[in-house]
Order: C-alpha cells, then structure tokens, then sequence
C-alpha cells in the first residue's frame, strides 16, 4: 500500500491506495494558511496519518508516500520552491526530509501536480488506450503534460507549460507577466479579474452575488458553472473566450506533437465537463492541420482524485517493506 498526496493551494487531499491502485481512503482538508511552510508540511504528515487511519493500515506498513505538488519540485534534493499559492514555499523548503522523519517512512517522493496528474491519466485514466497524449488541466491556471511514445516530456524539466502558449500577439497580461498567454484569457484566475474589473465598470453579473451568498472570498469553479447554468451574459461569455483559447493552444500543440489524444481535466474542466469537452472538439477544429483526423478529446476520467493517485504512483512498491 502507498500514499499519495494532491498538495494545492486551497486544499490537500490524500489517499491510501493498494498494488492495484485501488482507493481505500481519501481524505481531504483545507491548506492551512497561518502556520508558514511548517504548518504546511505538518498538516501534509497529518493527512496521510488520517488516510492511513481510514484505510485501517498504520503508516509505518506503507511502501512509501508520494506528493504532487505546485512550483519547483526537485524530488532528488526533495525540496519544493517557487511555489506562489502555499505560503513560505518562495524559498526551498525540504519537505520529503520532514515527512519521512514525521511519519517515519524511507520513501517519500515529490512530483510536478500536473505530471503527476496526466501521468495517472496515461496509467489508470482516460489515457490507457494510448501511447501519446496532451493533459490539460484547466483550473486556477492552466497546467499540461505531455506524453509520448509512452514516456513523460519534461524537456529540460520545464515542458507542459500550455497554458502560456501565445494565443494573441500583444494580448491581454498573463499571472505571469507576459502577454496574450492562454492562461491569460483561461484561467479562473485571470476570468476573476476580468469578470471583477467589467462588473465595477457596470456591467450586470450575478458572478459576485453567488459568491457571497456561498460565503466564498473568489469565483470557484462551481460558482461560475452555476452564474452559467443561469444565463448569466457576463459569465457565458467569458467561458467562451476561455474555452476558446485552451482550443487554440490545445490544436497549437497537436499541430506541433500529433498526439493520439488530448485530455482536458481540472477544477474548470472537471466542473463543466461533457458540455466543456464537446465544446473545445468543435472549437479547436478550424485550428488543427490535419482536421480530417483530429484527435480524441476526453474527460479525465480520475476527477478529483487524480493528482494523489498520480503522486502515489511515484512511490516505488517494489521497495515496499514485507
Ligand atoms: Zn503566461
């Protein structure tokens, strides 16, 4: 039996799986903010010790904990860095040390969250029929991975980044900095401050209205699917600018790899779904080259439960104790 670990911004969600990567127990709670990368790590400990709990196995019978995480991941050194949602991760932060003295484990292994995550789709997800594929992962911004000849590309170790591909010369500013990112017009993030900055100049949503009767302090996914679901302009039509520029670098990127398939997963995307899937088949069309043999457009088939079931597959279980 392994651990897996799914560290994000808002929250952290943990599972013990088996050899065949069933789920026995998922945990899931929110990312402390307070207590600085400490508070951190030991809420990273804590979780796996309540997964643990819940799949009736001690931690010190697992084979090993594997954590998908934002920013830097350097899973030699085991330290996480430049991570910009968890706070105190600016600087390194040697979190596999911590864990295994915590738990008091030897394994503990630290990947990428969106490789991890397309590289559970590739093993155990929608991405089982293939051998090449796009992972797109459209949330708070938006995160790829790629696969092919049934190996992961890191390139120099910083592939993926989709979601900063150009998809309009001097377009509007990206969280990074740069312009006319796909990340940009995608992101939940950048939707926000989009849909934030019209509403104060007096355009009608009831964006904000739903957020604060949710008691939420920011546009979740949910959020913008249910302003959506109601017609709400200013929402519909900022889904379909971003819908727009994930199917402009989704058929970039097919025109570059010719990947058997793309597949779209994420807060957003898992949020919307079939509609979302359906929607990107037919707007990334008038962009694909070969458009009379694009390639197949699927769901992530994991949800939400992919990235800690990704990070569990790092751990090696053929180091497993007997
Ligand atoms: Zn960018």
């Amino acid at each position: 039996m392994r651990a897996g670990i799914d560290l994000g911004g808002t929250k952290i969600q943990a599972i013990v799986a088996d050899e065949e990567h069933h789920v026995l127990a998922a945990t899931r709670q929110p990312t402390p903010t307070g207590g600085g990368a400490q508070g951190i790590v030991a809420a990273l400990a804590a979780a796996v010790r309540d997964a643990a709990d819940h799949a009736g196995v001690k931690t010190e019978e697992l084979a090993g904990v594997g954590l998908g995480s934002p920013g830097d991941v350097d899973d030699h050194a085991g330290t996480i860095a430049n991570a910009s949602n968890l706070t105190g991760f600016a600087e390194p932060v040697a979190v596999a040390a911590q864990l295994r003295q915590d738990l008091g484990l030897e394994q503990v292994r630290i990947g990428n969250d969106v490789s991890v995550a397309t590289q559970a789709e590739f093993e155990l997800g929608a991405g089982r029929p293939y051998q090449s594929l796009l992972g797109v992962f459209w949330g708070t911004g938006v995160g790829g991975g790629v696969i092919l000849d049934g190996r992961e590309w890191h390139g120099r170790g910083g592939a993926g980044e989709i979601g900063h591909m150009v998809v309009k010369l001097n377009g509007k500013q990206c969280p990074c900095g740069r312009y006319g990112c796909m990340e940009a017009y995608a992101g939940r993030r950048a939707m926000e401050a989009e849909a934030r900055e019209r509403h104060e100049k007096g355009e009608k949503t009831d964006l904000f209205k739903i957020m604060h009767e949710r008691g939420r302090d920011r546009l979740t996914a949910g959020i913008w699917h249910r302003a959506a679901r109601h017609g709400d302009k200013l929402a519909l039509q900022l889904i379909e600018r971003a819908e727009e520029a994930i199917a402009a670098a989704a058929a970039s990127a097919v025109n570059l790899l010719d990947v058997e398939a793309v597949i779209l997963g994420g807060g957003m995307g898992t949020r919307f779904g079939e509609d979302a899937r359906a929607r990107l088949e037919k707007a990334m069309l008038p962009h694909l080259f070969n458009d009379d043999r694009p390639p197949a457009l699927l769901l992530a088939e994991l949800g939400d439960l992919g990235g800690a079931l990704g990070a569990a597959l790092l751990v090696d279980d053929k180091a497993a104790v007997t």
